[in-house]
Order: C-alpha cells, then sequence, then structure tokens
C-alpha cells in the first residue's frame, strides 16, 4: 500500500503578505517544503528577513490604534465570527496542518475545533477587561488602575501545531487590543497564512495580525526590533534563551513557553490498564513532538514488569503510517534532520547500556521514504544522560521504577524542566500530596483533558514563564496602569 499524495492544492502560492503587500522576492530567501510522510517536495516557502520584518512591525504599529481603540464589543464579535470560521474551514484547514507536519488527519481533525474554542473562549474576555480600584486612606484621593494592551506583540512560534500556536496566541492578544506580528516557523508555514486570512474576514482590520515565515534570522530580528512591546515566544528552551538575549536589546519583556521531559508516574494502587494506556500517548501522540508528552515513565516496581507488558504489546500494535489514512495514529516526525536526529538519541542511549524493549529505529518497507521513526521503550537509561534529561522530541520513551512515593517525587523533580507532570493513583491524599511538591506548571491526575482554553498552561524551572490559557493567559497581553488623583 503506497502512500498518499498531500493536498497540495490547499497550499498557497509562494509568497509573503504583509497586509495587502504581495512579497515575492524577500531578504530571507525561499526555502522547499518537504512533506515528512513522503520526503518529498511540496512547494517553495518565501522567507521573510530582517528587511520584511521591520516592514510587518511598521504596518502592525500603523494598525494598532483602530484596534487598540475599538469597542470591547467590536472586538468580542470580531472573534465570535472568527472562531465560527474556523469551523466552517475546518476540514480545509484539518487537511493543511497535516500537510505541513505529516499529523495523522485523526488528530488534525480535533485541533479546528480546539482553536475555535480558544478563540471564543478570548472572546468572552473582550467586554470583562477592566480595572481594579485601589482604596486610599483617609480617602482623600481616589486610585484606580487600568488594564492596557503592551502595543505590538511578536509571537514567535513552532511548527508541532501552528493551528493551536495561532488561536492560543491571537485569542487573547487580540482580546486585549494588540495587534501582532506572528512568525511561524519555516517548517510549518501555511497555516498562519490561512488564520489570518480568516481572521481579516472575521473583521480584524487588515495589518493588526501580520503573519511572516521565516527562520531564526527574522526570529532574531523581531524579537530584538525596537518596535515591539512584548515578545511571546514559545519553542525549545535552547533557542529561549537567545531570544531573552535579542529581546534584552531594547529590554523588551519577554513570555517563554518551553520545552519539557513530563514525567508520567504510576503508582502500584492506580488503574494500570488506563495508566499504560495514558503512558502509550506520551510517546506516539504527536509522534512523540508534543511539549507536555510524557517522556519520562517513572513506575512502581511492583507493577513495572505488568505496565511495561500492556505498553509494550500496545505500542508493537499501534497503527503508524499515511497521515491520511483515517485509521492512522502515529505519522512521520517533522523532518529529515529531526529523523536523524532522534535517531542518533537512540543508538547513544543503545551505547550507554540503556535496554531496548521495543522500536529502535526508522521505519522500512513503505515508511521508508518519511521520516518515521519507531515507537521505541528503554529501561533503565543513564538518569544523568541525554535519554532522561534532554528534550528528545520523538517518539522514544525512558521507563525507570521506585520504591517509594519520595523516591518517586525526587525522579520527577530531577530534570532542569518542568512543564507538565501526569500522576495515576486512587490514593487521593497521595494525588493532592504529590501535586503540590512536584514540580511541574500543571499537573494531571488519572488522565488529562486535552488543551483546555480556561486553564493556565506553561512552565517552571527551564520549561518557561509565561502560562497561555485562562485569566493568567490573559494577563500575559495585558499591564495595569495606575491612575492616582487628588479628590
Ligand atoms: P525552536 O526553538 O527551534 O523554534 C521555535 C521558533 O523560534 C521558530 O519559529 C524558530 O524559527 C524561531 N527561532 C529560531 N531561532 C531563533 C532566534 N535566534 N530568535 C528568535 N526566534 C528564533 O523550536 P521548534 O523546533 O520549532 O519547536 C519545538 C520546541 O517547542 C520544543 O522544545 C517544544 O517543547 C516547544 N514547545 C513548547 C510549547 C509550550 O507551550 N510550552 C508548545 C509547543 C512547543
Amino acid at each position: 500500500m503506497g502512500m498518499s499524495e498531500p493536498p497540495t492544492h490547499l497550499v498557497p502560492e509562494p509568497a509573503l503578505w504583509i497586509g495587502g503587500d504581495r512579497v515575492v522576492e524577500s531578504s530571507g530567501g525561499r526555502t522547499e517544503h518537504v512533506y515528512a510522510a513522503t520526503g518529498r517536495p511540496t512547494t517553495e516557502v518565501v522567507l521573510a528577513g530582517p528587511a520584511e520584518i521591520d516592514q510587518a512591525v511598521a504596518l502592525a504599529r500603523e494598525s494598532l490604534p483602530g484596534w487598540r481603540d475599538s469597542s470591547a464589543e467590536v472586538r468580542r464579535d470580531t472573534l465570535l465570527r472568527l472562531a465560527d470560521l474556523l469551523l466552517v474551514h475546518a476540514e480545509p484547514l484539518a487537511a493543511l496542518q497535516s500537510l505541513e507536519i505529516g499529523l495523522p488527519v485523526q488528530l488534525a481533525r480535533r485541533m479546528p475545533a480546539l482553536a475555535a474554542d480558544h478563540v471564543r473562549y478570548y472572546a468572552g474576555w473582550c467586554d470583562k477587561i477592566g480595572g481594579e480600584v485601589v482604596p486610599t486612606w483617609p480617602g482623600r484621593s481616589l486610585d484606580y488602575t487600568l488594564d492596557e494592551p503592551y502595543g505590538v506583540v511578536a509571537g514567535i512560534i513552532p511548527w508541532n501545531g501552528s493551528l493551536m500556536s495561532m488561536a492560543q496566541l491571537l485569542g487573547p492578544a487580540l482580546a486585549a487590543g494588540n495587534a501582532v506580528v506572528v512568525k511561524p516557523s519555516e517548517l510549518a508555514p501555511f497555516v498562519g497564512q490561512r488564520f489570518v486570512e480568516l481572521a481579516v474576514e472575521a473583521g480584524v482590520p487588515q495589518g493588526v495580525v501580520v503573519v511572516v515565515p521565516g527562520g531564526p534570522p527574522a526570529g532574531a530580528a523581531l524579537a530584538g526590533h525596537p518596535g515591539i512591546d512584548k515578545v511571546h515566544f514559545t519553542g525549545s528552551a535552547a533557542t529561549g534563551r537567545q531570544v531573552l538575549a535579542e529581546a534584552s536589546r531594547n529590554l523588551t519583556p519577554v513570555a517563554l513557553e518551553l520545552g519539557g521531559k513530563s514525567p508520567h508516574v504510576i503508582f502500584d494502587d492506580a488503574d494500570l490498564r488506563s495508566a499504560a494506556r495514558y503512558a502509550m500517548s506520551g510517546v506516539v501522540a504527536l509522534s512523540g513532538q508534543g511539549c507536555a508528552n510524557g517522556t519520562r515513565l517513572l513506575v512502581h516496581s511492583a507493577v513495572r514488569e505488568q505496565v511495561l507488558q500492556t505498553l509494550t504489546s500496545r505500542l508493537r500494535r499501534i497503527r503508524v503510517g499515511d497521515p491520511a489514512d483515517e485509521t492512522t495514529v502515529m505519522g512521520p516526525v517533522v523532518s529529515r534532520r529531526a529523523c536523524e536526529r532522534i535517531v542518533g538519541v537512540i543508538d547513544r542511549a543503545r551505547l550507554s547500556g540503556a535496554r531496548l524493549l521495543t522500536g529502535g529505529g526508522r521505519c522500512g518497507g513503505d515508511l521508508a521514504d518519511g521520516f518515521f521513526v519507531e515507537p521505541t521503550v528503554f529501561v533503565d537509561a543513564d538518569g544523568d544522560g541525554e535519554l532522561v534529561q534532554e528534550e528528545v522530541f520523538g517518539p522514544v520513551l525512558a521507563v525507570s521504577s521506585f520504591d517509594t512515593e519520595e523516591e518517586a517525587v525526587s525522579l520527577a523533580n530531577a530534570t532542569r524542566y518542568g512543564l507538565g507532570a501526569y500522576l495515576h493513583t486512587n490514593d487521593l491524599r497521595r494525588a493532592h500530596r504529590v501535586s503540590r511538591v512536584v514540580a511541574a506548571g500543571s499537573v494531571w491526575v488519572n488522565g488529562a483533558p486535552g488543551l483546555m482554553p480556561s486553564a493556565p498552561f506553561g512552565g517552571v524551572k527551564q520549561s518557561g514563564s509565561g502560562r497561555i490559557g485562562g485569566v493568567a493567559g490573559l494577563r500575559e497581553f495585558l499591564r495595569p496602569k495606575n491612575v492616582w488623583m487628588s479628590v
């Protein structure tokens, strides 16, 4: 059975759009987009360079007042229309996302509704943004705060879920009254462009959102641009460090949403079948390329064999393959480079003495031309080694075991990351106790709800400082001004 051809008719003509201006000759040059499932090129992509970033920021600055000063009702209704349009265009958006990174359609089809939920949630905030009256004594003055938008926000987003990234960024940023220059990754340039077309159709004035895909030079130019009032960065910890340095030039505030090495902790009193199923999704969801995937499995020694047996037998049966096939659960990883890097980590883990339970390399046969990596599980890897400490960003799980709750917590906290933590236990007291001491921005007990627009998501330690979702996510795009008046 061969691989389906991707729906290239959905791919936009190679061009950058800066407002109504179509740019085909850019200072960032061009690159080729490659479909991860076949390894074959789909189209050329025009990349923004520093000159186009200048142009984009200038346009956003010019367009800001019209949006910032519009009434809350106008912003609310516009965002509600955008949410509706995401649903109307759900099918082609899902197909485009699938083509962009080889995401299985089964998963891609859930994204437009999730993205619409996020936009709708923040639409609801537009007419609830205010300030507060600050008590003063003995009352001969009035003090109050005004929550104001930053101005022009730079949104630098990764490739691993551009539709959700756009919704999570633009929902709160636009609700708060900011203009936004978004820089998607050169690996995933299409969905962002389509998103902005829908935003304009919904009534967001042209220029309030400018989407300029590009590589690291474009990201650097944007993060360090004097016309940017806040940088909102989602990506790896290594790039986050560079973004901080770039933004420091103008002392621009930065929100960082970075990577993780999230622990999946299974206690001996857990529902083991359900726990093993969730542990499996840490490997296969997004082919292991999710920031919050549970990539370290910590399992109580008493139930270790049982959990590993269920896990490996399920993983061996998982459908890896054609993203366009409705039954495919796991697709390829994003690029040849990512594939080679992941296989390198696997090879080094083997050499370092970790024991391979299943998987262990690239997929062959029909999948040999694409960037497919087998779902891979190692046990007993060196706790200080690369496999346990570094974000692999591929379908690779490292398993360790523990005997006591203290040991479980200490292992869970033994990396520089702190994005998510998954706990499986039927002991309510333990669940609350461990949730308090585990170093993570989010803790999920006995399951995980997926992305909730109303809940704050973000990291501690080197997983970042920003929050996406909920009121905390809105606050990233507002700052209080204090007004004092003598009465
Ligand atoms: P990346 O860090 O390589 O790139 C992220 C973005 O930064 C891209 O748009 C890239 O072009 C840009 N960039 C690269 N160099 C830059 C520079 N010097 N200055 C400014 N921008 C620059 O990450 P990626 O490979 O695109 O995405 C995967 C990473 O993102 C993983 O670490 C993953 O965990 C993380 N991630 C985090 C979250 C979260 O919410 N915490 C969500 C999704 C992904």
